[in-house]
């Protein structure tokens, strides 16, 4: 039987001495903000994006989401032209008849998102001005909300960050004890988690965001936080102010940090640990099974992480903790202590963090420390592999279904994948 107090102390870790960060700052191959547009607007099903940028980001969004063309999208760009960013032509005015427009042939949405772009920056085009505007014709029919995915203000996974906040607002108060998972996750990984908190005892469990945009969770003193992604920390910062708690925990990557994640909400509703221990057990069985076959592909393997989705600290705690690849270097855009606090203290003690970039800097080091996998953005993964380095897109990590139980091989199958069709090549 598994002691739950004890596996929820060691998510309690206190962040012991600081590991050492590597700080650098030069060019950097990241993604913008708008890319996490493919994700949310795939989670929440009554919502479209509305990006207001250049034939650029749509080809972006284009490129990234792999647009189906027979499939009426719910993201889209409101392409400014010369004459707007030259000032010659009323772009608020613009914009207004072509949201009206959209949503008179999109009766579906509830929740329309102005994305801003770095042009609709560098115009200052006010979109929170243009959402006030806009409800003031649309509500309650349609909920007009704005934040930033502009590659000047943010990074990849930052967009998720600015368009969580963007709704906290709208967030009814509650005083009920409740549990709240922050972060975007699939529906697939939603309905298993689900399962665990109903078998345990555990609720009132909303996700944010939710399935529907407009069906928000409500927040309050006795709302009690689990982390599901590591990137919203300005969402986690503001539900805080509004009065909840954020459980400290690792992200459920993984069999054994999975276990704990759960533990971590287990031990606020003094879940039996006979019961945790019955729920569980199974699931870690099961996961263990399944991770067992890749452990062999991928032990001692050397991995090198560059700073992209923000997802690099937990990635690395797993692939060393319960797969056992050496860690030579975890790069990471931001580093966000508050929101890794539990993962760092997971860490071996010799792991070389890297927070921001210096690209050529860092391929250097890559190129001298020979990983035998290297996670990176797309811009730089076909280079690498032309010099005979084996990658892996992080973007697949955001695409793809990778929390919880059972979604621990498929994460590692991610990692020993490249591996195999490299290893396959060589013969
Ligand atoms: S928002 Fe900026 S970085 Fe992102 S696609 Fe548009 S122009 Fe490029």
């Amino acid at each position: 039987m598994s002691d739950l107090s004890a596996v929820a102390r060691s998510v309690e870790v206190p962040l012991r001495k600081a590991l050492p960060v590597l700080k650098e700052r030069g060019q950097r191959e990241v993604f913008c903000g708008l890319t996490g547009i493919v994700w949310l607007h795939r989670k929440m099903q009554d919502a479209f994006f509305l990006v207001v940028g250049s034939r650029t980001c749509a080809h972006l969004m284009q490129s990234a989401a792999g647009v189906m063309i027979f499939a009426e999208p719910r993201f889209g760009t409101a392409i400014l032209t010369d004459r707007d960013l030259a000032g010659l032509a009323d772009a608020g005015d613009e914009l207004d008849r072509i949201c009206v427009t959209l949503l008179e042939r999109r009766p579906d949405i509830t929740t329309l998102f102005l994305v801003g772009s770095c042009p609709s920056e560098v115009i200052k085009l006010d979109l929170d001005k243009a959402a006030e505007r806009l409800n003031t014709r649309l509500l309650p029919k349609v909920r007009v909300l704005s934040y930033s995915g502009s590659g000047i203000e943010s990074t990849f996974t930052q967009g998720e960050d600015n368009a969580l906040k963007a709704m906290i607002p709208l967030l009814p108060h509650s005083e009920e004890k409740q549990l709240l998972v922050v972060g975007c996750v699939a529906d697939i990984v939603e309905d298993q988690f689900r399962r665990c908190f109903d078998q345990l005892g555990i609720g009132p469990v909303s996700f944010f965001p939710a399935r529907r945009a407009a069906d928000l969770p409500s927040v309050g003193p006795n709302t009690v936080l689990l982390l599901a992604q590591p990137f919203n920390g300005e969402t986690v910062r503001a539900l805080i102010a509004r009065g909840a708690t954020a459980l400290s925990a690792p992200y459920p990557l993984g069999a054994d940090a999975t276990t704990a994640w759960l533990a971590a909400a287990a031990a606020q509703w003094n879940v039996d640990a006979a019961l945790f221990d019955t729920v569980t057990r199974p699931l870690v069985e099961r996961a263990n099974k399944g991770l067992a076959k890749y452990r062999t592909q991928l032990v001692g393997k050397k991995l090198f992480l560059m700073p992209d989705s923000q997802l690099e600290i937990p990635l690395a705690r797993f692939l060393h903790n319960e797969m056992g690849m050496e860690l030579i270097e975890v790069g990471t855009p931001y580093l966000d202590r508050q929101m890794v606090a539990a993962e760092l203290a997971l860490l071996p003690e010799s792991t070389l963090i890297s927070e921001g970039q210096h690209v050529e800097k860092q391929l250097d080091r890559v190129r001298a420390a020979k990983p035998d996998i290297t996670v990176c953005g797309l811009g730089l993964a076909n280079p690498l592999e032309a010099e005979g380095f084996t990658t892996k897109w992080s973007i697949e990590l955001v695409f793809t279904p990778i929390q919880g139980y059972d979604q621990a091989a498929d994460l590692a199958e991610i990692f020993a994948r490249p591996l195999d069709r490299r290893a396959r090549l060589k013969l």
